[in-house]
């Protein structure tokens, strides 16, 4: 007799929506294995904003998620624009320049709402609006960006949280300090086990299917700089030091294909001030990503992207690549006082440094050429505009630099002209990897014989294909609970067979 019908690696969003719905599809004995001890445990998840893109026709649709919103938020609805199945797969296919999986993003964004809904109501996570991360207010509406209103309440954290009490209420044992190490594969090709390491030693776990949900390999350097290069390999990480690439490599052990972008991460602006690893009571509050309000300089006093290019939430996940490919893989963000009511609350974990001129504000900064960044802000100033030639900050307002400005900004160009000028150090941070195992429709991982491997499923961050070189943000989380429910029923149908 086997040890578990269902073995789950990994404890994360994706490997408890699987071990749910292992549970809920009538899988018996369903065992999670965390690596992490039981103080770290939960992977990215636990460092998330915990926000939840998912499409919608209706604002009204997400009412039984947040019932008390439009109590708590002023006109609540009106701010919300419909964001239909076309919207969001638009999006992914706009941001993955059309590389995205047909038939995984078809998956992902046809099931975002109900997924959204089944981990509200089967996984009991309690949801709210997602007000610090994804409104804006203008005047006094609160416009909130599309697709992109609902996240966990008290975040990753209580995420995370919320999902480990689901699933031990529903029966699933939790083994804390669980390396798994390699999978045990039979003469028939099939996966019936794992190996894995505790405090005790060595040991072999059997079960019928195993569902691999322990991250890509971002907190692994060597893997980063082999697949990505030696810029990311230099990035500092915002999640789980856990994600080691551990499920990449003992899948492709036993004959998985590599799937997706393997030389492709979401790395985002952070700030520079902070160490190798984000510490887990500060979680996502690293990120800078209101630079579509100011202007970004390298330390050779240039500019190197348009800030303004698309809203923060489509660009932060390729611009912290775009910041460690800069001298000393570090820039500066530079605001004057008309937008500083506009930066994102997660600022407020640092010091900004301030000047009454930008003269005064680029000798504070650990800039090598001044001279040029005095040019490159005066050029800048002269191509850029006025707050009352249309500026809008709730939306994408067109209000571009004009002239030869290269890079241009194309939204959201104002002058800097409002003393006091503020500044905040930026360097990249890596978040995940796109790289990961392909799979099939049921989350069955596929060998690079191009036959379904029997008895290996996968889900959330180890599934390739659905990303290349950006991200729409919020999108993680919902393609891991979406292919983490479709795993864990896959994963009981095996092992009831
Ligand atoms: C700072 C930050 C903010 C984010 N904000 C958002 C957001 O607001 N919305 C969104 O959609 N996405 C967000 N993301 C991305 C999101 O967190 C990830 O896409 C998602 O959490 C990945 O889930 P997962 O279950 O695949 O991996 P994880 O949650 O990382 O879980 C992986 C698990 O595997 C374990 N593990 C690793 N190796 C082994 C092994 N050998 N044996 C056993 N266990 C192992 C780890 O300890 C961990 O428990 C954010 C990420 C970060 C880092």
């Amino acid at each position: 007799m086997n040890d578990y019908d269902v073995i789950v690696v990994g404890a994360g969003n994706a490997a408890l929506a699987a071990a749910v719905s292992a549970k809920e599809n009538g899988a018996g004995r369903v065992v999670v294995l965390e690596k992490a001890p039981r103080e770290m445990r939960g992977g990215n998840t636990h460092w998330s904003g915990g926000v939840f893109r998912f499409a919608f026709d209706d604002p009204r649709e997400i009412e039984p998620l947040v019932p008390n919103a439009a109590e708590e938020i002023e006109d609540f609805y009106d701010g919300i624009a419909p964001y239909p199945y076309a919207d969001f797969h638009g999006d992914l296919m706009r941001v993955t320049g059309g590389r995205t999986d047909p038939v995984l993003s078809d998956i992902l964004v046809r099931n975002s709402k109900e997924t959204v809904f089944w981990m509200n109501e089967v996984g009991r996570i309690p949801m709210e609006p997602a007000l610090s991360l994804s409104a804006v207010r203008h005047g006094n509406k609160v416009v909130w960006a599309r697709g992109l209103v609902v996240r966990a309440k008290h975040e990753g954290v209580g995420l995370s949280r919320s999902w480990f009490a689901t699933a031990e209420s529903m029966g699933v044992e939790i083994r804390y300090g669980s390396a798994v190490r390699s999978l045990v594969q039979d003469d028939d090709g099939s996966i019936s086990g794992v190996r894995m390491r505790d405090d005790n030693g060595m040991h072999t776990l059997t079960a019928k299917a195993v569902i691999l949900a322990c991250g890509g390999f971002e907190a692994n350097v060597q893997m980063r700089t082999q697949h990505i290069g030696p810029n990311i390999g230099q990035a500092k990480v915002r999640g789980t030091p856990h994600n080691q690439g551990d499920g990449l490599r003992m899948a492709m052990d036993a004959g998985a294909m590599p799937w997706g972008q393997w030389s492709g991460c979401h790395a985002t602006p952070i700030s520079a001030d902070w160490g190798e690893f984000a510490p887990r009571e500060l979680t996502d509050r690293s990120n800078r990503l209101s630079y579509v309000y100011g202007v970004m300089l390298n330390r050779q006093g240039k500019r190197f992207v348009d800030e303004g290019e698309d809203g923060a939430l489509f660009t932060y996940a390729k611009f912290g690549r775009a910041i460690l490919a800069q001298p000393g893989a570090k820039a500066w963000q530079i605001f004057d006082s008309q937008v500083l009511h506009l930066l994102e609350a997660r600022y407020g974990t640092s010091e900004p440094i301030v000047a009454d001129t930008l003269e005064d504000l680029l000798e504070l900064l650990d800039i090598e050429d001044k001279a040029e960044a005095l040019r490159t802000l005066k050029a800048y100033n002269a191509a850029a505009r006025g707050a009352d030639e249309g500026y809008d900050p709730a939306r994408k307002d067109g209000l571009a630099t004009n002239g030869e400005l290269d890079p241009p900004k194309t939204n959201w160009a104002l002058r800097l002209d409002k003393p006091p000028f503020h500044a905040y150090s930026a360097t990249g941070g890596i978040t995940f990897t796109f790289g990961g195992l392909k799979v099939t429709e049921n989350a069955q991982v596929v060998g690079t014989d191009w036959r379904p491997i029997p008895g290996l499923f996968c889900c959330g961050e180890m599934v390739g294909g659905l990303f290349y070189d950006n991200y729409p943000a919020g999108t993680g989380l919902v393609s891991g609970a979406t292919f983490g429910r479709i795993a864990g029923r896959s994963a009981a149908a095996a092992s009831s067979s």
